[in-house]
């Protein structure tokens, strides 16, 4: 496949998915993410020789929630190394995003990074070894993204704040477990404004590019993680990126991918590209609708996978 056909299937697939714009229902639990407006569509591939194709509305910006958990993990990673699994573990959870109900019978350990838990404690970890977490967290993507003036959304920030009983009472059970080290609320105000991040679709292929790439920034030339780290989180995103519908996703899709509640869906092709496609319209597990059946449309129509 040549990288002239990305932009030709891209043109189809957003005119495929038209009809599906409807079908999701945004993320209201965090009343600043509700007044979000549900008819929106852009995707965007970066190859990992640099190339960009985009589709729809490719500049709208917006909070990436939890694909910020893949940075939260990678920053960790570069920190601890294989430590950080004494903390959070590495299966599926097979329950929602915001599930508390395995850490009280896993002693405190959530399952794995990407559920909320997860984040959280790896947040925490984070948090143990950063001087100003949102200042290195802010830097990371404006360097890998190769744009100064990304910013962060205080006002969904200060939203998920207020109604942050749900993801508190996970930090306070994993803290009484002793798997939490920090103020669960300062590790909270961290772990929001990292899900505030406000970015494009363009942006956030290219601020992830690296797991494209074997570990590499191509924008920056920077290494982020060596290429059997990328190879290790690129396996956990494909088991545990979707939550409870990762089996349906890897199924659908066969790449890694990361959703987050904003309707953004980041995927990786390993040696090829990433690509980020954002709708907000969500399915009951609080993934993209038009995000998902984009990027099963795209997997089919250019034949490829990681199998
Ligand atoms: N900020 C959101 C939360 O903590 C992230 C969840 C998500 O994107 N799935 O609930």
């Amino acid at each position: 496949m040549a990288n002239s056909d990305y932009q030709h299937v891209l043109n189809e697939i957003i005119a495929e998915v038209q009809p599906l714009l409807s079908e999701g229902k945004v993320a209201d639990y965090i009343p600043a993410l509700a007044e979000v407006d549900a008819n929106q569509f852009s995707i965007a591939i970066y190859t990992t020789d640099g190339q960009t194709f985009c589709a729809g509305d490719c500049a709208q910006r917006f909070t990436i929630q939890s694909v910020s958990k893949v940075m939260t993990l990678t920053l960790a990673l570069q920190r601890y190394g294989d430590e950080l699994w004494q903390r959070v573990g590495k299966e599926p959870s097979g329950t929602a995003f915001n599930s508390l109900t395995q850490l009280e019978f896993e002693k405190g350990i959530p399952r794995n990074p990407f559920i909320n838990a997860g984040a959280i404690v790896t947040c925490d970890a984070l948090y143990s070894r950063l001087s100003a977490p949102m200042h290195t967290m802010l830097e990371t993507f404006r360097e890998l993204s190769g744009n100064k003036s990304i910013t962060i959304d205080k006002k969904v920030a200060n939203s998920e704040y207020e109604f942050r009983h749900r993801n508190a009472a996970m930090g306070h059970l994993m803290k009484s477990f002793g798997n939490f080290n920090n103020e669960v609320d300062d590790v909270l105000w961290a772990y929001f404004n990292f899900c505030a991040i406000e970015l494009n679709c363009v942006e956030l292929a290219k601020g992830y590019s690296f797991l494209a790439n074997k570990g590499v920034c191509y924008l920056s030339g920077k290494r982020v993680l060596s290429s059997l780290q990328t190879k290790q989180l690129n396996s956990l995103l494909f088991t545990s990126g979707l939550y409870d519908a990762a089996g349906d996703f890897g199924y659908r899709v066969g790449m890694p991918g990361k959703s987050g509640v904003s309707g953004t869906i980041l995927a990786v092709l390993p040696g090829k590209f990433t690509v980020a496609v954002y709708s907000p319209g969500l399915n009951s597990f609080g993934n993209s609708v038009a995000g998902i059946a984009a990027l099963e449309l795209l997997s089919k129509k250019l034949d490829i996978s990681i199998f």
